[in-house]
């Protein structure tokens, strides 16, 4: 039998399952000899994975032995990249190559254990016993804490005592049986590592083009002729990812690094431009201003695809730092006015010729013509002529056959201007007609492996799957008015307005949460959810939990004491704990928060009375599931070796907690009991769900027959659904998240797909499955004019046939509407096009504005001096007062990863620990001068909330800046040491930022914050 490589893939994903033996099966493929070394162990199998780091998602090949024979366990032996991987083809950086001692960490955990309060040590238990002992703290504080109604009677069966933080890296089947687990439990009080990532990125993104992710892919990058790359570092943060822009680099394309810091990015870039933290949206704004004003603009599409020529509505405006409409007692913005103005039948009305005053083109040119180069360069320190440079660079992609691209991360999200950082660059791209572009977009670049998909799955306080919203207890009382004020009605004639089938995605939902329970006389189990009050994000937990008012915390996956901003304030917040379940396959600072690590962790257990239980559960390579990379590929990996000790898969940990807590609720009752009885639990073994149930039913399938209205069967009772074009708002359909609809149909499991074929410009839909119907690049509709003819003839994505949208990629549209029907490209949005103008989508103003980080080293803002930082910005009373002051601390820290290192995880991996084995901070030249400081000293930096004491790594890579005629200094500060770990032994970073979050979504600001530096 002779395959190639390329066919024996598809065979294996198909029907044969990955673990399966090659060489047993007689299948090596010659071709295969000349593209893989071979490993020629007897009985070794090979496994198909997926890196479980960073969001590039690097296909992986597992090498076990231990089949099995003479009760041999398996245990992975070798790993290395997967060369027909289409993103990274066989490439790994430093931190995937150190896979395998992740695997066989010695931190990894292996036994459940406690720490009982008031003791100084772990004690081991069995599982029974420790199932047995959470579920009983879990209805105890239930029972005394379930809010059935609210004060006005409506249901509202939520839980706020016990908060639940989820993982990152964790799989999509232990990520939606979690939602189910934590939503009939009432626990609304929950967040995710999103929320310390790309938070700001799904606000911004939604609010300008409709849905909250990359519009891009990986490989799409070498599609672009101007990359730049701004509030990221992707050389070193998704070192394989970044390989793609190289390839564009060589194909003639420019990359410029505009960052704080001469970073591994910059080091292979073409230009490089400083600018201070902090000040991203005056650059991005002045670039506005210079494209407007030299009049680079792609007008076709701007006229056509955006809302520049919407009109709107007469009380908005713009004075001295403040938008209409705002409260100064409540810190909040009244929105009305930051809308159009709509015609008598509820249609925006629009100015084609763009001389509207209120046009959202002169409102925004009016808005940004303040930000000259002058004011750029003196308020971020770029010097003015590399910021032009950077302004007619992106001038150039204006043009239809020229695109640019951008490339960013967290250097954008962790600000109190996160989102409108993010916004800023996403309208430029709309003024260059680079959206939905081969080669262009705005490309978020995301952190971990699965945070997209965790995201997806809206493990998050007011979020249910697929981006729609758990139900507000006033906004949405009861079913009714949740469809009415979640089903927008179109703004223009003749748009897709997706948004409109939100009945068929809840119900559908509904059904996957309750099942036979949920019928059309009960609204479908709509009161059985939770309703919510207020958002619980990480910052508003950690102050209900500093201020006592939280008993329980389930952490799964997540380190949050060495994530979240401010770690003596988590840390003195843990302690007021009454009970913490972890469960995580390594060791964490979070489950020792209880024990001193003299100056790292200066705390006394025997006055530290949380109960801690720490569940060992395994990692990537011990389990079956889906993950989704930052470009939305849902890719399946494969199980290769067992866990080691007693370690179990999540899913079997939470069906364990939720048998025995359904037990406890069957034969005690209790508050809120029918919440828990009334679940849907349909799983074959209930205590240990499989993840290929959870993957088909995220997918979704048909609970009847499901009939065209002529009565013909379209699909069969137990069928998979082929799509969400199939869910229904009747009951007859359910799906756990519409936006996965179309992963595991009835051709079988389409995440699991090896075929690697580039059907042009780099794309590869048959590999893996990309959410939404496997599109591969957002708004592709947008890459034709508006007759349907490409912009560009070498980037022709997809095409208007004659009777329908053809081509390259799945057409993000619908397939037969013709160009003249006036349909437009923003298929999400009720306006069909991109928002320049985001009306009332943000808190913080339609348009972005600059405001100085909370901890400023000016201390005014010259744009407006009396509203230097967000007006709209939350700050709790006690975070307030641990704010420093530029006299204090005059310095801006801000934080960054490394290339060796991932988080806090890899400081357990030995290959990394000897790479970067020694916590560091980064100290321009001339500071080091000023403060006596040479290369190799140990240095104290200290804001208003604790410190670190750190090696000097005194560099040239962090320039001083003048900066509104002062000089700032800046301080580089890695993240990822801590006290669990092979490395050495470091402080937390996270001493050092204050707990304040991006007005939209309360990412912590990590980014721009006030330290100071001592030699210590
Ligand atoms: S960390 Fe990212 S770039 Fe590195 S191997 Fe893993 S997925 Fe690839």
């Amino acid at each position: 039998m002779q395959l190639s490589r390329r066919q024996l893939f598809k065979v294996s994903a198909g029907g044969l399952a990955a673990t399966s033996s090659m060489a047993t099966l007689g299948l090596f493929p010659t071709a295969a000899l000349a593209e893989v070394r071979q490993y020629k162990l007897t009985r070794a199998k090979e496994v198909r994975n997926t890196c479980t780091y960073c969001s590039v998602g690097c296909g992986l090949l597992m090498y076990s032995l231990g089949d099995g024979a003479k009760n041999a366990k398996a245990e992975i032996m070798h790993i290395e990249g997967d060369p027909d991987h289409p993103v990274s083809r066989g490439s790994l950086c430093p931190k995937g190559a150190g896979l395998l001692d992740f695997i066989h960490s010695p931190n990894r955990l292996k036994y459940p254990e406690v720490r009982e309060p008031g003791t100084n040590a772990w004690k081991r238990i069995s599982w029974h016993e420790a199932i047995e002992r959470i579920a009983r703290h879990i209805k105890a504080d239930r029972d005394a804490n379930f809010v059935a109604k609210n004060a006005n009677g409506v249901p509202v069966n939520r839980w706020l005592s016990t908060s639940m933080l989820t993982a990152s890296a964790s799989s999509n089947e232990t990520g939606i049986l979690t939602q189910k687990f934590m939503r009939a439990l009432g626990i609304i009080a929950t967040d995710a590592q999103a929320r310390v990532c790309h938070g700001p990125t799904v606000a911004a993104l939604a609010a300008t083009f409709g849905r909250g992710a990359m519009t891009n892919s990986w490989v799409d990058i070498k599609n672009a002729d101007f990359i730049l790359v701004m509030g990221g570092n992707p050389a070193e943060a998704h070192p394989v990812g970044f390989k793609w822009a190289i390839e564009a680099k060589k194909k003639g394309a420019r990359i410029i690094v505009v960052d704080p810091r001469f970073n591994r990015t910059a080091a292979v870039a073409d230009e490089f431009m400083p600018i201070r933290a902090g000040s991203d949206i005056v650059f991005l704004g002045g670039v506005i201003n210079w494209l407007i004003a030299n009049d680079k603009i792609q007008w076709d599409y701007v006229k056509a695809f955006t809302n520049a020529t919407f009109i709107v509505n007469e009380g908005f405006s713009f004075s001295e730092g403040l938008f209409s409409g705002y409260d100064e007692a409540k810190g909040r913005y009244d929105r009305s006015s930051w809308s159009y103005e709509l015609d008598d039948k509820g249609l925006a009305k629009t100015d084609p010729t763009l001389s509207h005053p209120r046009c959202v083109w002169n409102l925004m040119k009016n808005h940004y013509a303040r930000y000259t180069p002058d004011v750029v360069s003196d308020l971020t320190g770029t010097p003015k002529d590399g910021f032009l440079r950077v302004c007619a660079h992106l001038g150039e992609t204006a043009v239809p056959t020229k695109v640019g691209t951008v490339l960013y991360a967290l250097g954008w999200t962790q600000h109190t201007v996160g989102a409108q950082n993010i916004r800023t660059m996403a309208m430029i791209q709309l003024m260059l007609g680079n959206i939905g572009m081969p080669g262009g977009g705005v490309n978020a670049l995301r952190g971990h492996s699965n945070i997209q998909g965790l995201s997806d799955l809206g493990l998050l306080s007011t979020s249910l799957p697929g981006y729609l919203t758990l139900p507000n207890e006033q906004a949405h009382p009861d079913f009714a008015s949740y469809l009415a004020k979640n089903t927008p009605k179109a703004l223009q004639p003749g748009q897709l307005n997706y948004w409109s089938n939100t009945p068929k995605f809840m119900v559908s939902l509904l059904k996957w949460f309750w099942g036979k329970n949920a019928t059309a006389e009960n609204n479908w189990g709509y009161d059985w959810l939770p309703k919510w009050d207020k958002m619980y994000d990480i910052l508003q937990l950690m102050e209900m939990m500093y201020q006592g008012q939280m008993n329980g915390f389930i952490v799964q996956g997540f380190n949050p004491l060495t994530s979240l901003p401010d770690f003596n304030k988590t840390s003195a917040a843990f302690a007021r704990l009454k009970y913490m379940v972890i469960i995580d396959p390594m060791t964490t600072e979070t489950s020792s928060f209880w024990q001193n690590h003299g100056e790292a962790n200066n705390v006394d257990p025997a006055k530290i009375q949380t109960e801690v239980f720490r569940l060992p559960s395994t990692c990537f390579a011990e389990e079956d599931g889906s993950i989704v990379n930052s470009c939305r590929w849902l890719q399946w990996h494969w199980k290769g070796a067992e866990p080691p000790g007693e370690a179990k898969p999540d899913q079997e940990i939470l069906g364990e907690l939720f048998v025995a807590l359904r037990k406890l609720y069957q034969d005690e009752g209790g508050p809120g009991a029918e919440t828990i009885l009334n679940l849907s639990w349909p799983y074959r073994d209930p205590a240990a769900p499989s993840p290929e149930e959870l993957a088909k039913e995220m997918n979704g399938r048909a609970l009847s027959d499901i009939t065209d209205p002529t009565g013909k069967v379209l699909f069969k009772k137990g069928e998979q659904l082929p799509g969400f074009a199939a869910l229904r708002d009747d009951g007859s359909t359910m799906s756990a998240c519409w936006i996965f609809s179309g992963c595991w149909t009835e051709a079988g499991n389409q995440m699991g797909r090896r075929d690697n074929t580039d059907v042009g410009l780099g794309n590869t839909p048959g590999w893996s499955w990309s959410w939404p119907a496997n599109r591969r690049i957002l708004y592709n509709r947008a890459s034709s004019d508006a007759q349907g003819k490409p912009w560009d003839p070498k980037r022709v994505l997809i095409s208007w046939t004659g009777d329908k949208w053809a081509g390259i990629d799945v057409p993000d549209f619908k397939a037969d509407a013709a160009p003249d029907t006036g349909m437009n490209p923003f298929i999400m949005n009720p306006e069909g096009v991109g928002r320049l103008f985001a009306a009332d989508k943000l808190v913080d103003g339609p348009f972005p504005e600059h405001y100085e980080p909370m901890e400023s080293p000016l201390g005014t803002n010259p744009l407006h001096p009396k509203v230097v930082t967000s007006p709209a910005v939350r700050l709790f009373a006690s975070d307030k007062e641990r704010l420093g002051k530029h006299d204090e601390f005059p310095y801006v820290g801000t934080t960054y990863r490394l290339t060796e290192h991932f988080q806090f995880w890899t400081k357990n991996v030995r290959l990394n620990a000897i790479a970067q084995p020694e916590q560091f901070v980064e100290i321009g030249e001339t500071l080091a001068a000023e403060k006596g400081i040479k290369a190799g000293d140990t240095v104290k930096v200290s804001s208003k909330r604790g410190f670190i004491k750190a090696k000097a790594v005194v560099t040239k890579r962090v320039k001083a800046l003048k900066v509104n005629g002062k000089t700032v200094h800046q301080i580089g500060i890695p993240l990822h040491w801590g006290w669990e770990t092979v490395a050495k032994k470091g402080y937390l970073s996270n001493a050092l930022p204050p707990a304040v979050g991006d007005c939209n979504t309360q990412t912590p600001e990590y980014k721009a914050f006030l330290v100071n530096l001592e030699k210590a």
